[in-house]
């Protein structure tokens, strides 16, 4: 079989794809089929994959068996189960059918959008998706929206986009070397994402930039230091170019008050980014729309769809009512990638460091067309219930207790229970058991001080059950625990 692949300079024979896409189709559905047997973390060690590898590429193909079968064999067991039901680790962010079709279709047509004319379907249907995501959040009109790889990317893009419409020609002259330019400053909670810090490195604006205000005891950002920092800062020569609140901040989802941060920033002439990375999607519950108040206000605003929409990771929403600026921070069009048509269609390439894109509109597109507005809305509003109901449970146990409020699908807690000296090592423990034992995957932060276990709960195959089981497993972890603790 190698030997006349050999001779074949061609692609893989269509009667083979056809029978190796099938297997791999029938692979992921029997993936999907045991996930809840699978350990949710992986069980192996650093090193562990690589040894098992050959240390060079083939030197002549290999049947598609051959490779599905190892596969099977050597990387599943390396595979961190992100799709399993208790994966309550971080965020709990999960793929679905219809956004793994759409997934293989993009990487089949392998457009890169660079020009309208380069790939005419990714730019429209971008466009388009965009549109109907938009108006399902109850954003108005004025936002258009850009897909990038990650939060982090789009907020770096927010940032460049509030440093150019700033006026400062950094484009042309850059920033090192210039005794004219002020300390740019860029405004966020102490609770902002680590995305940001690193936004400001890479555009070369520096952490020193990054004036992280304090937080009231519900980890929301005070809008009067906001104030007075800038005040400040303009005070010390500084200049302000952009504030960054959050809505559903990593660590606890808190919100900050975007509305009072709206005033301030309009006040000041700041860019106002929001990060909404996580808790956007819950924008389409009428319920929950009261913490995005005061976001149609912002400049721009980012969220994830690979978090909590369903959609295989990567594919981050970014809207923006200022695309001139983001554009004359980054359109740069050498002579040949001009085109007749450029002044009237939108080149993607015009509003971001990369030049080709991927068609990451497609998957989304079939996310939204298949399970529809209701459908998304009644799996988010099942995710808000079923964390709710956990921590109802922990408001009626006397061994545990809440350490912030849940806003949307995240519970954080600690246990408590009488005779623990130690509260924090208690907890890491109680974390690290049910994390080695395969059942589930829970994360933890600091709040208030406090180390607090944190309980996502966004998987798209997440039912009540998955919440009991990890019920018992704390309970259980806690008799276990004080056991331990006795001993010592
Ligand atoms: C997850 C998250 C990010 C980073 O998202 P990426 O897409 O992985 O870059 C940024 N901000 C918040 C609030 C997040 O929850």
């Amino acid at each position: 079989m190698s030997e006349s692949k050999d001779k074949f300079l061609g692609d893989m024979p269509a009667d083979e794809f056809l029978a190796g896409g099938g297997r791999v189709v029938e692979f992921i559905n029997g993936y999907f089929d045991q996930l809840e047997k699978l350990p949710v973390l992986a069980r192996t060690e650093p090193g562990r994959l690589s040894e098992q590898l050959p240390l060079a590429a083939p030197e002549v193909g290999e049947s598609f068996a051959a490779i599905i079968a190892d596969v099977e064999k050597l990387i599943l067991p390396a595979v961190t189960n992100w799709n399993h039901p208790n994966f309550h680790g971080l965020f709990s962010t999960s793929t679905s059918g219809p956004g793994i079709l759409g997934e293989t279709l993009s990487a089949a047509f392998d457009m890169k959008s660079m020009l309208w004319r380069t790939a005419p379907a990714a730019t429209e249907l971008e466009d388009v998706t965009l549109g109907w995501l938009r108006q399902m959040l109850g954003l108005p009109e004025e936002f258009e929206g850009i897909i990038y790889d990650t939060a982090s990317v789009s907020t770096m893009h927010a940032i460049a986009a509030a440093r150019e419409r700033a006026g400062l020609n950094i484009r042309e002259l850059g920033m090192s070397g210039r005794p004219d330019l002020p300390l740019l400053c860029v405004y966020a909670s102490e609770h902002v994402h680590s995305s940001i810090d690193k936004a400001c490195i890479a555009l070369g604006l520096g952490t020193r930039s990054l004036r992280k205000i304090g937080c009231n005891e519900r980890n929301e950002m005070q809008a009067d230091e906001l104030r007075r920092a800038i005040e400040e800062d303009i005070a010390a020569g500084h200049r302000p170019i952009c504030v960054i609140p959050t809505i559903g901040t990593t660590s606890s989802t808190s919100v900050d008050p975007v509305s009072e941060i709206a005033d301030i920033a309009e006040e000041f002439g700041l860019w106002m980014h929001v990060d909404a990375a996580y808790a956007g999607p819950a924008a389409v519950l009428e319920e929950k729309r009261h913490f995005f108040a005061g976001w149609d206000r912002a400049d721009s605003i980012v969220l994830n769809p690979h978090k909590w929409l369903f959609t295989p990771f990567d594919l981050s929403a970014f809207y923006c009512r200022d695309m001139a600026s983001l554009k004359a921070a980054f359109s740069l069009v050498p002579e040949y990638l001009r085109t007749s048509e450029q002044t009237t269609v939108k080149n993607g390439m015009d509003y971001g460091i990369q030049l080709g894109r991927r068609f990451r509109s497609l998957k989304l597109w079939f996310v939204l067309r298949y399970f529809g507005r209701r459908g998304i809305e009644a799996r988010i509003r099942e995710h808000c219930r079923l964390a709710e109901l956990f921590a109802s449970w922990i408001g009626e146990s006397g061994d545990f207790e809440l350490l912030a409020p849940v806003n949307f699908a995240l519970v954080c807690f600690r246990a408590c229970p009488e005779g623990v000296d130690d509260p924090d090592a208690f907890n890491e423990r109680l974390m690290n058991d049910i994390n080695a034992s395969g059942e589930a995957y829970i994360s933890h932060t600091k709040l208030g001080g406090k180390l607090a276990l944190r309980v996502s709960i966004g998987s798209i195959r997440v039912e009540e059950r998955h919440i009991e089981k990890l019920w018992r497993l704390l309970n259980q972890g806690i008799g276990s625990g004080k056991l331990a603790e006795d001993n010592d």
